[in-house]
């Protein structure tokens, strides 16, 4: 059995479709649901770990579940879809990544300068 979440599965509920499929998305929050992508847990009777999965529509769903698009189409959606859903659960705590604090580099366009008591290079 995969990993499940009741968090991340809720967490898709009134979700805008991060597939949006041209032409098959129906655009209505009130049908996504977490769909899983299958991945190493999916066996025969095995679903997806629950972070295997990204928020889509009813439509979008149907399309994947039922493999209508061409394999480079699915993969393409599917993985659009599930790095739109962890900017998501990232950007709420769901997912807990250790993302580095942006630094200032310095600018190329000033010339370094010395400190005229230590010498040191002042940027
Ligand atoms: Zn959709």
């Amino acid at each position: 059995m995969g990993i499940v979440s009741s968090k991340l599965r809720n967490s898709a509920k009134g979700e805008i479709c991060t597939f949006a499929i041209p032409g098959i998305c129906n655009h209505d929050p009130e049908t996504t649901v977490l769909c899983h992508i299958r991945d190493e847990a999916k066996g025969l009777s095995n679903k997806a770990n629950d972070y295997s999965a990204a928020f889509g529509c009813y439509a979008c769903h149907t399309a994947i579940d039922q493999h209508r698009l061409s394999k480079e189409d699915e993969l393409f959606y599917s993985l659009r879809a599930m790095q739109r859903t962890w900017a998501v659960w990232v950007s709420r705590g769901l997912i807990v990544m250790p993302v580095d604090v942006p630094r200032s580099k310095p600018s190329s366009k000033i010339a370094a300068r010395r400190h005229i008591a230590s010498g040191e290079t002042i940027r």
